[in-house]
């Protein structure tokens, strides 16, 4: 056994003896969770070892980030030795070598001509920063007018204000809805449970009417006044939306047509879930940005990066004029530890061809997925590779409250999935087995049965 097996041992012994009344928990019911916490200890490979002892298979990458699967060697040495090595360097005005051998590789895995990559440490910084070049970009060719944002309903594009603002989760936007970013317009989200529930991949209706839907706000705001359209590939974080045949081709279209920049927000769809290093080599539509985070760096430091044409890099240099190009960057852009966690977890990556055997798995995935059709408040489960959503009816009077009992108790049965309103995600790491696909589906089979 190794020492972080000891350690799940130790902390199996006390549970916790932590005071939790000074920790504020983000996106958490915190009186709820405080009154009944469930607390994990350590992790390993496919695992989590609950405070209490107890495995619990992780069905959700922890947040949809931890595609190699915990506690991976070669990333643990690469932090541990740069760590060492050189704690800390500054970004701004100068350079350190893992810097640019970190973006040379993350570029290396993005679609041909994306391959100029700026560093932030997070899916929310990823975004902002997207939004900030798309403008700049604008003005640096002499159309400062075009400002507009398009986002969608249902997006999820972390918590920044111009994430929530070109996002479209109401309760995420409503405590601040006063000064949220003038200018942004939505598209209406893909979701359509009349016509395609059940659907295996991508749906077979709406790609056309979804994507039109851009041209009727080109028409209302026109063209000359919007920078950039903004969505994710497959919405993750509000319910697992795949996109329905033809939609992102066509949005790619429109954009291109009216000089609008297109941003895929990969922070979920990047580095392997669906079967590729990117969403947008698997849908085989490229972007002008691409937002990454997340898996990027395994999660073992807080990782992201923006990957940009070279067209709207270029433009955006051209207009420097010998001074500093774009007034943008983070004190831990770039840092050591991130750019060392990167580095080591695209190796794995590599090493283990793990985005080819996501591709195999989500065959099997699907299956898995699909045999929960028919059980009890299931109304609609959706997939696309190693990424399912199940939809449950709601509880009258009660919305959420199903999905979040399924979720407490596959937990304690040792299994995690996610919840967002009725809806259970699961996407698991890469490295999973057929046994623990499995186990994950037959587990919420099971536990479907005894939630009211
Ligand atoms: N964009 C997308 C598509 C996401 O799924 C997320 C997080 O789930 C974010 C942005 C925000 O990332 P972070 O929480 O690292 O700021």
């Amino acid at each position: 056994s190794g020492p972080l097996d000891r350690e799940a041992a130790m902390h199996t012994q006390a549970p916790h003896s932590a005071d939790l009344s000074n920790l504020w928990m983000p996106f958490t019911a915190n009186r709820r969770f405080k009154a009944h916490p469930r607390m994990l200890a350590a992790a390993r490979g496919m695992y989590y070892t609950a405070a209490d002892g107890h495995q619990v298979l992780d069905g959700t990458s922890g947040l949809w980030c931890v595609n190699a699967g915990h506690g991976r060697q070669p990333i643990i040495d690469a932090i541990s030795r740069q760590a060492a090595h050189l704690d800390y360097a500054p970004s701004f005005q100068i350079g350190h070598e893992d810097s640019f051998l970190a973006a040379s590789e993350v570029a290396a895995l993005m679609p041909d001509g994306l391959d100029r990559v700026f560093f932030t440490n997070s899916g929310s910084e990823s975004v902002d920063t997207a939004l900030k070049i798309a403008l700049a970009y604008h003005r640096a060719r002499g159309e400062g007018q075009r400002t507009r944002l398009i986002g969608r309903e249902r997006g999820y594009h972390g918590v920044g204000f111009g994430g929530i603002s070109v996002g479209g989760i109401a309760p995420n936007r409503k405590a601040f809805s006063a000064v949220l970013l003038p200018g942004v317009d939505h598209l209406p989200h893909t979701h359509d449970l009349a016509r395609n529930a059940f659907s295996r991949g991508q749906p077979a209706w709406g790609g056309e009417p979804f994507a039109d839907a851009l041209e009727s706000l080109v028409a209302l705001h026109d063209a000359s006044t919007i920078a950039a359209v903004i969505v994710e590939p497959l919405a993750g974080s509000t319910g697992v939306l795949v996109p329905p045949r033809g939609y992102l081709e066509r949005l790619r279209a429109i954009t291109q047509k009216h000089g609008i920049l297109l941003i895929f927000d990969e922070v979920i769809t990047g580095f392997g879930r669906l079967g590729a290093a990117t969403g947008s080599a698997f849908f085989g539509v490229t972007p002008d940005l691409i937002t990454l985070a997340k898996g990027i760096s395994n999660a073992a430091v807080p990782a992201g990066a923006v990957a940009v044409s070279r067209g709207v890099h270029d433009a955006i240099l051209d207009a420097g004029a010998g001074g500093i190009e774009f007034f943008h960057g983070y004190t831990y852009s770039a840092h050591p530890l991130a750019t060392a966690a990167i580095r080591a977890t695209l190796g794995v990556y590599r090493d283990e061809d793990l985005f080819a055997r996501a591709r195999a798995l989500s065959a099997p995935f699907e299956e898995a997925a699909h045999a929960l059709k028919g059980r009890r408040h299931v109304i609609d489960i959706r997939n696309l590779g190693l990424v399912a959503g199940i939809e449950l009816a709601p509880r009258e009077g009660a919305p959420g409250a199903r999905a979040a009992e399924a979720f407490g108790k596959c937990f304690d049965r040792g299994v995690l999935v996610r919840y967002t309103g009725d809806t259970l995600a699961i996407s698991p790491p890469l490295i999973i087995g057929e046994d623990e696909i499995g186990r994950i589906f037959e587990t919420l089979a099971d536990v479907l049965a005894t939630v009211d």
